[in-house]
């Protein structure tokens, strides 16, 4: 499945094209946005969202990740159900990116229908209507969480790495709406990633 060498990046004094820079900015800016929330506090765009559990809520075999757990933690639910060809690509991605002293964290993999229905209810709560939770939140039917067929990346220097380098390993970003969300696509180590869709309400899979 991986079929190059990635690119490795400059150690450092690196001095990158300001297109890219500012496209970082405008990574960070959104993913501070949505997803620096707390346990206790409204969730933003909710496909990185620490959400609100509960007594009865979703736990740990829902899904559930705790801070700072990578793809190497096949212990976990979260981890273990994931497409084995998505998480052996993030296994070699990890592994490279490392070597950059940059760690690839998993914020969310795979989820159980009970954890993404919760994380939808969460999100109709927060944005006042389906159709707007929509465009945030996939459906236990329609997600790719579900299916174990795609990962929410953290922190912001491994999502930034991965939006360079990830074609290489066929991990690409899917919606332009959440640069943490990473699926496989194969053949990007050869034609490169596809086009993003502006947001999930513009992928045909979600209206399946
Ligand atoms: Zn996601």
């Amino acid at each position: 499945m991986i079929l190059n060498a990635p690119p490795r990046p400059p150690a450092s004094g690196r001095k990158g094209p300001p297109r890219r820079a500012l496209a970082l900015v405008v990574c960070l800016a959104v993913v501070t946005a949505g997803c620096q929330a707390v346990p206790t506090t409204t969730p933003g765009p909710s496909g990185q969202v620490r959400d609100r559990v509960g007594p009865g809520g979703p736990t740990e075999a829902d899904g559930r990740l705790p801070h700072g757990a990578t793809v190497l933690d096949e212990n976990l639910a979260g981890i273990g159900n994931l497409d084995p060809a998505l998480a052996d690509a993030l296994r070699q991605a990890t592994a490279d990116a490392a070597d950059a002293e940059i760690e690839i964290q998993v914020s969310s993999g795979w989820r159980s229908a009970a954890y993404q229905n919760h994380l939808l209810e969460q999100a109709v709560g927060t944005y006042g209507s389906e159709a707007e939770a929509a465009r945030w939140v996939a459906t236990p039917e329609t997600s790719l969480h579900v299916s174990g067929e795609a990962v929410d990346i953290a922190p912001y220097d491994a999502i930034d790495w991965l939006s360079r380098f990830g074609a290489s390993y066929g991990l690409c970003q899917v919606y332009a709406n959440e640069s943490w969300h990473f699926e496989l696509r194969p053949d990007a180590a050869t034609a490169g990633c596809p086009a993003q869709y502006p947001d999930p309400t513009s992928d045909p899979r979600m209206s399946r």
